[in-house]
């Protein structure tokens, strides 16, 4: 009955038996481990190992629950290096299904076996075998079919089986790992010196190019991280491409989850998750793995240090990296733009069209003289110039332009020259990122300041709106926001943040409201505050559309230097495509 009980917390399906077995040929010291399944691993499971064997004696003891090798003593449980140390996955595999075991030691020239059918073993005996451990599951729950129901189909299955291997796989790049299904090899991955390796083995379909994944170590405070990170591109609409890691050994932990999706905060849409692998090691005495059946989750002792260090390491890594979106040349897009959503066909017409417009002007400009580089910012821009724009007049040029490396197009986008070749920026997800930086510092020394309206504006609202203002006022304080009531289910604004001069002070404040209404008490305050922030940015920045002044241009690119990072708008789209004269001289047949 023990047994049987704690097989119900280990074994739920096939994939659980192959965690436990590999895990243990690990612990063996195992160099090599195939796995191999039948029918999802419901008819069959065998696992083979080179690792250390056990003796006769050994072979009997490891199927007694509470067996191990692993703990000799109290003092051990505080320390646990192995993934094994509880003893029960073989008594409690052995209890549930047709088992039978092989192994053979290093310095020994026989082998034995020994065969348990549902908790009845038999006694071990020799038999031939080579040196290792190999072991056999055969139909699962046959005798438990309550629980043999609960198997999905052997596709099913499999899934969890290969989840279960890449698991394990992914930390473990020394081993050599075989996965055989039905006979047929579905991995075969050698030993590798490289995490990026070992993740290419097992996900080819992951990676579309070298550097996709962005490689960092640190190793600070007692806390040693390694990660992969995949840029933004290569984003999922899961987070199923998100691995972590401790001491070798998957785990899933709510703080270090929290930490990857504030480290990519602004570099993703909202609905996509990062691909990321992440491999932390920590003395065991840190934490706690005697907290889940599976030891899946953990207890940090620290947990706010894992969660800063894990954020910082990853945000650091991703704000001093060049994430500019790399544009594909409109030919080439053509050709792979089958799965895109209509925005993007736009989006993409919109670029091509600015670099039509773009080369037209470029060589329009070049006969006259007029050509990009800073030296001829005094030469006046010929009529030809003006009517490639726009038809409408552009407001002159100031007289020390002493750079005219770039121009605004239609209204809405900065083409500008770069060493590399050209990038073309949305001036508004520009504006607006620097502007959601810019908030997001002031408030995090202090209220937005703000300025008091000469006449202060009234609205109405809802019961429900009035409740979700009285329910915030610290929030809106911080803001810089002042409501007062102004008579039954009115009120009025009195001050505003000065950041916010050229927003519409009602509209803005009805918005603000709304999403108070609709999220303010479901979420942490630091979410809500980033939204409303992404939000003010929105309304704040620059439009599309809007004319700007060579002095405004010139403004906003400086600007940029005031940030670490503003290649995305907050809600994750990028600003910045760049463009490389190379690719260029390519797409011209000049090289
Ligand atoms: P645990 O791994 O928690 O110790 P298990 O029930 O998984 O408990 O295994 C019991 C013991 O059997 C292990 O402690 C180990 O000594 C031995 N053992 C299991 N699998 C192997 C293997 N593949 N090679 C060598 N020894 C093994
Ligand atoms: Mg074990």
């Amino acid at each position: 009955m023990v047994n049987l009980i704690a097989a119900g917390e280990v074994i739920e399906r096939p994939a659980s038996v192959v965690k436990e077995l590999v895990e243990n040929s690990i612990d063996a010291g195992a160099t090599e481990v195939m796995v191999a399944a039948e029918d999802g691993g419901r008819k069959l499971l065998s696992i083979t190992d080179n690792g250390s064997g056990m003796d006769a004696e050994d072979l009997a003891a490891a199927f007694e629950s509470h067996a191990t090798s692993k703990i000799k003593e109290v003092a051990d449980l505080q320390n646990i290096a192995t993934l094994g140390f509880r003893g029960e996955a073989l008594a409690s595999i052995a209890a549930i299904a047709r088992v039978r075991a092989v192994s053979r030691m290093r310095d020994s020239d026989q082998a034995h076996c020994i065969e348990i059918d549902c908790g009845d073993g038999s006694p071990v005996s020799p038999c031939s075998g080579d040196f290792g451990t190999t072991i056999q599951v055969r139909d699962l729950f046959y005798r438990t079919p309550a629980r043999r129901k609960f198997l999905r189909t052997a596709n099913t299955e499999l899934g969890h089986i290969s989840e279960q291997f890449a698991r394990i796989a992914l930390p473990q790049i020394h081993l050599d790992l075989t996965l055989i299904h039905n006979g047929k090899e579905l991995h075969r991955l050698p030993r590798t010196e490289s995490l990026q390796q070992r993740v290419s083995q097992l996900f080819p379909m992951l990676i579309s190019g070298p550097g996709d994944l962005i490689e960092t170590a640190s190793d600070e405070k007692g806390i040693r991280i390694r990660t992969l990170l995949g840029r933004p591109h290569i984003s999922r609409t899961s987070n199923q491409f998100q691995y972590t890691f401790l001491n070798g050994r998957f785990i899933r932990d709510k703080f270090i989850s929290h930490a990857i999706k504030e480290a990519y905060r602004g570099l993703l849409d909202a609905n996509r998750f990062p691909v990321v692998f992440l491999f932390m090691e920590m003395p065991c005495s840190d934490y706690d793995v005697n907290v889940h059946p599976t030891k899946v989750e953990v207890r940090f002792y620290n947990a706010n240090l894992v969660h800063s260090q894990v954020l910082g390491v990853l945000r650091e890594q991703l704000l001093g990296t060049d994430l500019n979106a790399v544009a594909q040349l409109p030919t080439q897009e053509l050709a792979q733009a089958g799965d895109d959503s209509a925005s993007q066909q736009v989006r993409r017409q919109q670029i091509a069209d600015a670099m039509a417009e773009f080369f037209k002007k470029h060589r329009s400009a070049h006969q006259q003289q007029f050509d990009l580089r800073p030296e001829s910012g005094s030469e006046p821009r010929g009529p030809e110039h003006k009517r490639t724009v726009s038809d409408k007049p552009r407001p002159a040029p100031s007289p020390q332009l002493e750079d005219n490396k770039y121009i605004q197009i239609h209204d809405s986008y900065i083409v500008e020259q770069t060493d590399e070749g050209f990038v073309i920026i949305d001036q508004h997800a520009l504006h607006e990122r620097m502007l959601y930086e810019t908030l997001q510092r002031r408030l995090q020394r202090d209220s937005l300041e703000s300025q008091r309206l000469l006449l202060p504006e009234s609205f109405e609202v809802t019961d429900a709106q009035a409740g979700a203002i009285e329910a915030h006022t610290d929030l809106l304080t911080q803001l810089g926001v002042e409501l007062t009531p102004f008579g039954p289910r009115v009120y009025a604004v009195q001050t505003f943040p000065t950041l916010l001069a050229n927003v519409e002070p009602v509209e803005f404040v009805r918005d603000l409201i709304d999403m108070l209404v609709e999220r303010g008490d479901t979420v942490a305050r630091q979410d809500l505050f980033n939204d409303i922030l992404s939000m003010a940015a929105c309304k704040a920045a620059i439009k599309a559309g809007q004319r700007l002044s060579d002095s405004e241009i010139r403004e906003l690119l400086a600007d940029r230097k005031r940030f670490e990072s503003t290649t995305r708008c907050p809600h994750g789209r990028p600003t910045t495509i760049a463009f490389s004269i190379s690719e260029l001289e390519k797409q011209f047949k000049r090289t």
